[in-house]
């Protein structure tokens, strides 16, 4: 499988280097990563006040034809605004794209890449409702109730209690990793 990432000029703007993405990416997937640039501002058109609906981008993805054998994730520097939600760090539409804003990672690429791989497993089913870990409670749905990288990322605390579960080493539980 082949991991697409693709990125605007407001992702390098906010974290520089996009390598580390790619590095702690591959650290995971072990699949070839492909880089691709965006040029001229493409989401620029969907953007309200500097915030850009994740389903925007997604649509454009919907519309093409599935390839099986790779995965796409997208990243940009627009603040991503979800409906029903103030902000968000990633979206998926599974099977189809992960959507992930650098906006609110405070320069980070290692939160960038964290968030990015987050999402691309949910795009290849983490967590399923039938999995033991699946995490039931109301807003949680989707994600797993261990101490993992697949838990809810509901806010900046949960945000850097991932962050620092991974500086340890700590990044999919058992069960997650199973899969
Ligand atoms: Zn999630
Ligand atoms: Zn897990």
């Amino acid at each position: 499988m082949q991991i697409r990432l693709q990125y605007d000029d407001g992702v390098l703007a906010d974290i520089g280097d996009i390598r580390r993405v790619e590095r702690e990416i591959t650290g995971m997937f072990s699949d070839p990563v492909v880089r691709r640039r965006l040029a001229d501002d493409p989401y620029g058109a969907y953007q309200i006040d500097g915030r850009v609906n994740p389903m925007a981008i997604a649509r454009e993805f919907v519309r093409k034809p599935v390839d099986v054998d790779a995965l796409t994730l997208v990243l940009t520097g627009y603040d991503l605004a979800p409906p029903k939600l103030n902000y968000s760090y990633g979206a998926t539409w599974k099977g189809v794209v992960s959507v992930v804003s650098t906006h609110r990672m405070g320069g980070s690429a290692l939160k960038t890449a964290i968030v990015g791989l987050h999402e691309l497993l949910h795009q290849i089913g983490l967590v399923g409702e039938s999995q033991p870990q699946y995490d039931h409670r109301a807003g949680f749905d989707g994600h797993c109730r261990n101490r993992c990288l697949m838990r809810a990322v509901n806010g900046p605390s949960d945000m850097e209690a991932v962050v620092a579960d991974w500086r340890r080493g700590i990044k999919l539980c058992g069960q997650c990793a199973g899969i």
